[in-house]
């Protein structure tokens, strides 16, 4: 059994140089930053519990790189750019086989998108990961959920629908699949790719933006509650999942609007700003697709194809 000191520099304490900024790192009662001149902090929490958010079963590798990828997520959608972040475990066990892949995929993820880990706090108990992280933007200029106005187009990025599809193949509840498919919707779920390229191009561009955990429809009605406006949106122009081995149109249509987890932004813009879009979609190699519109009035609404207003009962995803 391993003590808590030396798991934390065993495992935890070789992550800290992926960022500049660092005056104090871990050790001391709390780590010190320095933000650049000129900028804001932007800091975000998630936590996953474990039976609530994964399996029991999943591959603590992709436990790590999920709490991260996530709480990234949150970063893109404040048109962020990432610097530090902290992690708060709490282990039924100290297991080192399982530290190990677990910080594996800390790892993996910290280094790819520059992000360092300063501190945390480490207790026993059911498992759960709370990360906490800490991103800079120029000052005044963070994207917010409440800033859409009437008459801006709406934007998804990537196919939403991707979460659900590979949660239900992470639970084995998909059939007739190729192992090919099946690891690619496995790996939507695992390893959500936030959208940190694109925001932080977006902060000049986006009236309001949101990254999608609860479902585009009720993702939208966030961004149109604070921002006090409605929104339409057209079901022809849903950038469907494509490639998902038997699953129908509807159940794929079901997911895109109120599956969850797909770690996608949901933005809105002005019209006058579709050339600059485009071209940021392009330097950023991200899909960025126009799904609908701000209207008067609140809540979100669907149109079919023949431009009719259809019912869509789901609201996404709610804890409570
Ligand atoms: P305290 O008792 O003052 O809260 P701790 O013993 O919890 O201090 O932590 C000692 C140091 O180790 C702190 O700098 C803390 O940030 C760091 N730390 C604890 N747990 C983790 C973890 N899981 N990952 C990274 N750093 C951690
Ligand atoms: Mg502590």
């Amino acid at each position: 059994m391993i003590g808590e000191f030396d798991l934390i520099k065993s495992y935890f304490s070789n992550l800290q140089e992926l960022s500049p900024g660092l005056a104090l790192g871990i050790g001391d009662d709390a780590a010190v930053v320095d933000v650049p001149v000129g900028h804001q902090l932007v800091v975000a929490t998630d936590t996953l519990v474990c039976g609530m958010h994964f399996p029991e079963s999943l591959d603590p590798e992709y436990i790590a790189a999920r709490t991260l990828l996530t709480n990234l997520s949150d970063l893109a959608a404040m048109g962020a750019e990432p610097r530090w972040f902290s992690l708060a475990l709490t282990l039924p066990e100290s297991n080192p086989d399982w530290l190990q892949r677990f910080s594996e995929g800390l790892a993996r993820v910290a280094r790819q998108y520059g992000c360092s880990l300063i501190g945390g706090d480490t207790t026993r108990g059911p498992l759960t990961v709370t990360i906490t992280v800490h991103g800079v933007v120029p000052r005044g200029t963070a994207l917010t959920r409440s800033g859409a106005k009437m008459g801006d187009r709406v934007f998804v990025t990537g196919s939403p629908g991707k979460g659900a599809a590979g949660l239900a193949a992470v639970l084995g509840q998909l059939e007739d699949l190729t192992a090919d498919q099946h690891q690619q919707l496995v790996d939507y779920f695992v390893n959500p790719v936030p959208r940190l390229m694109l925001g932080s191009r977006l902060r000049a561009v986006a009236s309001a933006a949101i990254d999608i955990s609860d479902g585009l429809l009720a993702d939208l009605g966030h961004i149109c509650k604070l921002s006090g406006v409605g929104a339409e949106l057209s079901l022809n122009a849903l950038p469907l999942l494509k490639g998902a081995g038997g699953i129908g149109a509807e159940q794929l249509q079901q997911w895109a609007l109120s599956g969850g987890d797909d770690y996608e932004l949901c933005f809105t813009a002005p019209e006058s700003a579709a050339e600059e879009l485009a071209q940021i979609a392009k330097v950023t190699d991200t899909p960025v697709h126009h799904i609908g519109r701000i209207i008067e009035g609140s809540g979100v609404y669907c149109l079919d194809s023949n431009n009719k207003k259809v019912s869509t009962h789901s609201n996404g995803y709610s804890h409570f």
